[in-house]
């Protein structure tokens, strides 16, 4: 493990070998990172890798069990309530006073602050305007999920922190989401999320921490996790269900592990070759077209699907659970 010997300028959360134990379990083993100032930064991991025990201590939550953390230069372990008035908090499992309207619940959180913004501008920005005087019991996942950003935004965090802000969303619910959480960084508000969708870190995070049973694999901006560890472009060889005698997945996988830096199959059946150079991907896709039987064969580039593959051996399932 490597500890930061000083936290880098504009570094507004730093995390230093930090730990968890409940009883005999290790949720968080020894975790260290460092949150920038206005990027959205993602920990990433399938259930039950430490990724809410992590965020939680930082929100001042939870006592961590060692280690140690600051969030905007205090300390979690000493400076709880000068961190919890510098932050928004929006849980996975959000809830609030269902019986009144979006603007009566954000109006009521605007209240506990001396400096709060006004309730009005944060409606516009999650575009709630239209459903402000909508009871909160009357409104869809994705617009409940978008009320409780705007309640935890209200009081102007310096930090935002969203606990899986798009579990159990339908994908319109879920773009829209995202839209919202990205403008919210482009006006610099420094965004802390926990997330097990891959799509989610590509298409939000500036840069993402690995997690995998309380330990950290991986901490990098996206593109350089995915140069590293998915390989530049990936050379995808389809499951073929329409041939009795398809072209057997051994051939296949030797003829990709001639040039490629890994193989591996998908729970699909497809046999896949990471590449780090475009040139041999495409002489080694031209080869499978002459040897690989006309089994359907694509060139993709690598993403963080890959990445995850690569270094925990499977992805998360839509649930969260590795498969
Ligand atoms: P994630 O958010 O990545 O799903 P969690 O931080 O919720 O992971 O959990 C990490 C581990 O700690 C899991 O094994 C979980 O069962 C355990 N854990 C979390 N909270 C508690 C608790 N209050 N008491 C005991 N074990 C817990």
């Amino acid at each position: 493990m490597t500890v930061p010997e000083s936290p880098t300028a504009g570094a507004v959360i730093t995390v230093t070998d930090l730990q968890k134990t409940y009883g005999e379990t290790t949720a968080v083993d020894g975790v260290s990172f460092e949150v920038r100032e206005e990027e959205i930064f993602a920990l990433v991991g399938p259930n039950g890798a430490g990724k809410t025990t992590t965020v939680e201590m930082l929100e001042c939550l939870r006592t961590p069990s060692g280690g140690s953390a600051t969030v905007l230069g205090n300390d979690v372990g000493t400076a709880g309530r000068a961190i919890k008035a510098e932050i928004g908090v929006v849980p996975q499992s959000f809830h609030t006073f269902e019986r009144l309207t979006v603007r009566e619940n954000v109006a009521l959180i605007a209240q506990l602050y001396t400096d709060s913004l006004a309730v009005e501008t944060v409606l516009s920005e999650l575009d709630l305007a239209e459903w402000a005087d909508r009871r909160f019991e009357a409104l869809s996942g994705g617009l409940q999920r978008r009320t409780g950003i705007a309640m935890a935004l209200v009081g102007d965090p310096s930090v935002l922190f969203l606990d899986e802000p798009t579990t159990g969303l339908d994908p319109d619910a879920r773009r829209q989401t995202w839209d919202r959480i990205e403008a919210l960084a482009d006006r610099g508000t420094t965004v802390v999320l926990t997330t097990h969708y891959m799509e989610e870190v590509e298409q939000l995070a500036d840069r993402a921490a690995l997690l995998l049973e309380g330990t950290i694999e991986a901490v990098d901006t996206v593109p350089h996790l995915i140069e590293r560890y998915g390989g530049a472009i990936k050379v995808v060889v389809r499951a073929d269900s329409r041939r009795d005698e398809p072209t057997d997945d051994d051939t296949i996988e030797e003829i990709l592990a001639a040039d490629a830096t890994d193989t591996y199959r998908t729970d699909e059946g497809d046999v896949v070759g990471l590449f780090e150079d475009r040139e041999r991907a495409q002489e080694t896709f031209s080869r499978l077209h002459r040897e690989g039987d006309d089994r359907a064969i694509d060139l993709v580039s690598a993403g963080m699907e890959d990445v995850f593959l690569r270094l925990a051996g499977s992805t998360p399932e839509p649930g969260g659970e590795l498969s």
